[in-house]
């Protein structure tokens, strides 16, 4: 038994109104903004965050799903913003499971290597890409517990859920997560 769940937190909110080193963003591929927490992180930053995101688009031509940039956080009071596209939910026979685990160790791997100690996911791709929740939540917790594990340099990890039933089906995957680990 190791520590790595009580570095990892669920809370009920607004993703915007952390502190913390950074904000996970659920982006889409063009890094463009849009609806859902997207959106939101977007308004919350307010322009610079759009013209970094431009300026990375440009570099890289589109940011493939499952992987991870970071930015400044702009008008946040977190520090960063991680960006990482979700999977698209297909049915699940098209690598959704693979995509999305990828989406939460890309990021938890650019942390660490950005020098970052503390980070705020939200509930990626459960939103307008899909995902059921009741699935997501698993492979999520699942994949965010064996990188703890394996990294003492990510101090805590919070995801940050906007409604109740986000909320209740993270802790009722939680439970059963801690409960194979004991
Ligand atoms: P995706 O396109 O990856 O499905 P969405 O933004 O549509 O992303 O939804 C992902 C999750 O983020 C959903 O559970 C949605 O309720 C939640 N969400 C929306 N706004 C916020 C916010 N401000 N803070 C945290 N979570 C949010």
């Amino acid at each position: 038994m190791n520590n790595c769940a009580a570095r990892l937190r669920l809370e009920k909110g607004d993703i915007t109104f952390e502190k913390t080193d950074a904000v996970v963003n659920a982006a889409n591929c063009r890094l463009a903004g849009g609806g859902g927490v997207d959106g939101a992180i977007h308004r919350a930053a307010g322009p610079a965050l759009a013209a970094e995101c431009a300026a990375i688009i440009k570099r890289i031509g589109r940011l493939e799903t499952g992987k991870a940039v970071i930015t400044a956080a702009g008008g946040m009071k977190s520090r960063f913003v991680i960006h990482t596209p979700g999977p698209v939910w297909k049915g699940g026979g098209a690598g959704e499971e693979t995509l999305l685990r990828s989406c939460y160790r890309e990021s938890l791997a650019l942390a660490l290597s950005s020098g970052l100690k503390t980070l705020a996911f939200p509930s990626i791709s459960t939103g307008v890409y899909g995902y059921p929740t009741e699935l997501a939540a698993p492979a999520a917790l699942d994949e965010v517990l064996r990188f703890l594990n394996k990294n003492a340099g990510i101090e805590l990890v919070r995801f940050v859920l906007y409604d109740e039933d986000t909320f209740m089906t993270y802790e009722k995957a939680l439970k059963a997560n801690v409960n194979t680990i004991a």
